[in-house]
């Protein structure tokens, strides 16, 4: 693992746990359901093109983005899935994803309008997006979708090939609003299919619905959080239905131990003081590696031990407070397990008050992801 890298820190990526995390789900999913890989944002931060490698080969049927870049990036590592982007990606860009059949998200009928005026080769594909209640993209009234659907009835340059919503609170124990956006969904659905008989692909449910509710799921399920190993709330952690394995972890070595005198102050801003004579360790980790400064105090593992952050984070070197003198080279664990103990991303997403997704993409492009 330590070879040929330059520095001494990297993030590891465990694609048997990608494997493993998209089984559980798929025993969970009734037979017309298909996984649908969210590889976004390089993958949550775990590296798109190896995880989305993972996830087809592990019997994921399609892939999803946020944006056109992103869905460009697969198809130059030669992936021939289906891929949605779920971003509204600009009119005079459709004839980029065209050209590398990439599915697009379409909610506007200026949109289509602008569509219609370009000649394409042959039609883009498109998912309708249904806001029942996220409040970020898509149509909302019954009316916005009777018209929505009959331009692109009428398009020439437009393939309707899916339609799809997005729950803003499928995680969470008082399940009053995801009930109400199912409802409405299956009412715009049941007009839907009143005013036109093409069949389409349906999909509604992220980690937490398709966890929750595998039986209400569509054709497919949009699956992220979960499919890194980390549970989308502390409820679906505690209710237990999944057993998910966490493929992200971050290590770092030991640059530099030393010995310091009682009263003797360490890093920018003198914040932390020596209580007695204590070993120091330096990693050659900081903020800049998104190991931000709010994550002093934090413990890391070393020798399977717990040991603390003191003084301030700076941006390429962090110190630790050891038990003892270690030496250099010393393997040190901030994110994931050494012998017994763990550290998870939950935990320091508690640290930070903010939620698990933003722990592995928080951890910049400089640190190297390696695969095992
Ligand atoms: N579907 C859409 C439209 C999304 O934006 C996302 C992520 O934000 C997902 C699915 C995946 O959600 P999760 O990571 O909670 O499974």
């Amino acid at each position: 693992m330590h070879n040929n890298l330059y520095r001494s820190t990297w993030a590891e990526v465990d694609l048997g746990a990608i494997g493993h995390n998209i089984k559980e789900m798929r025993n969970r999913l009734p037979d017309h359901c298909a996984v649908m890989a969210v590889v976004k944002a390089d993958a949550y931060g775990h590296g798109a093109v190896e995880v989305a490698e993972k996830a087809l080969d592990s019997g994921a049927k399609m892939l999803a983005v946020a944006l056109l870049e992103e869905a460009l990036i697969l198809r130059e590592a030669h992936m021939a899935a289906p891929i949605l982007v779920f971003g509204r990606v600009n009119p005079e860009d459709v004839p980029t994803a065209v050209e590398h059949d990439i599915t697009l998200t379409c909610f506007q009928t200026d949109w289509i309008r602008e569509v219609n005026r370009l000649s394409l080769p042959s039609p883009v594909k498109v998912h309708m997006k249904w806001d029942t209640g996220m409040g970020r993209v898509g149509l909302r009234t019954e009316n916005e979708l009777r018209e929505t659907t009959a331009w692109m009835a009428n398009s020439p340059t437009i393939q309707l090939t899916g339609v799809y919503t997005h729950f803003a609170t499928a995680d969470e124990a008082d399940l009053t609003y995801f009930d109400l956006q199912q409802h409405r969904f299956e009412d715009l659905l049941h007009t839907f299919e009143s005013i036109t008989h093409d069949p389409v692909a349906v999909h509604i449910g992220n980690s937490a619905a398709s966890i929750r509710f595998p039986e209400r799921m569509y054709n497919y399920m949009r699956f992220g959080i979960a499919m890194y190993g980390l549970y989308p709330s502390d409820v679906l952690k505690d209710e237990g239905m999944i057993n998910l394995q966490p493929a992200f972890s971050l290590h770092s070595r030991l640059i530099h131990v030393k010995k310091v005198d009682q009263g003797e102050s360490i890093s920018y801003g003198a914040t932390y003081t020596t209580r007695e004579q204590e070993y120091i360790g330096t990693i050659p980790i900081g903020y800049a590696d998104g190991w931000i400064r709010k994550l002093q105090g934090m413990d890391v593992l070393v020798d399977g031990k717990r040991m603390p952050i003191v003084g301030r984070i700076t941006m390429d070197q962090t110190m630790i407070r050891l038990d003892k003198e270690y030496p250099v080279g010393t393997m040190v664990t901030l994110i994931g397990r050494q012998g017994t103990d763990q550290i998870e991303a939950d935990e320091i997403a508690a640290k930070l008050e903010t939620i698990n997704y933003e722990i592995p993409c928080m951890i910049s492009d400089r640190v190297p992801r390696l695969y095992k």
